[in-house]
């Protein structure tokens, strides 16, 4: 994994599968640096949302590996994520983190450049 620096916030990237890795509270900081204020993106809150079914395959933490749990965040589209049950942090597959942060930067132009930013450094695998 690299790692890719943004606003003084580290993200860890692995470039084989184009997933990208935020460490606990590094969302919220991304979305906080934006102006974004959503409930939605609470880690304690997707750990214990219920578990969406999936036939996505299951991930192992990068941090403890223990075995994450899916969690679906976002609306139109909804993005399905890994959260580590131990807090450790958040796992988007390629294109998630854009996916997620267009649509709630949605309305706010202001956002175009971080918004173009995540769609370069984590595109989706191809
Ligand atoms: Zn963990």
């Amino acid at each position: 994994m690299i790692v890719v620096e943004y606003s003084q916030i580290e993200l860890d990237h692995c470039l084989n599968c184009h997933g990208v890795w935020f460490d606990a509270g590094e969302l919220q900081l991304l979305l906080e640096r934006m102006g974004i204020t959503s409930s939605e993106m609470d880690a304690d809150g997707l750990i214990n949302a219920p578990v969406p079914k999936t036939r996505e395959k299951k991930r192992k933490c990068p941090i403890c590996s223990k075995i994450m749990k899916k969690a679906n965040i976002g609306q139109q589209p909804i993005v399905m994520i890994d959260a580590c049950t131990e807090g450790d942090g958040l796992w988007f597959d390629g294109g998630e983190v854009h996916a997620l942060v267009s649509q709630l930067a949605k309305g706010k132009g202001s956002h175009q450049k971080i918004i173009s930013f995540l769609k370069e450094a984590f595109k989706a695998e191809e």
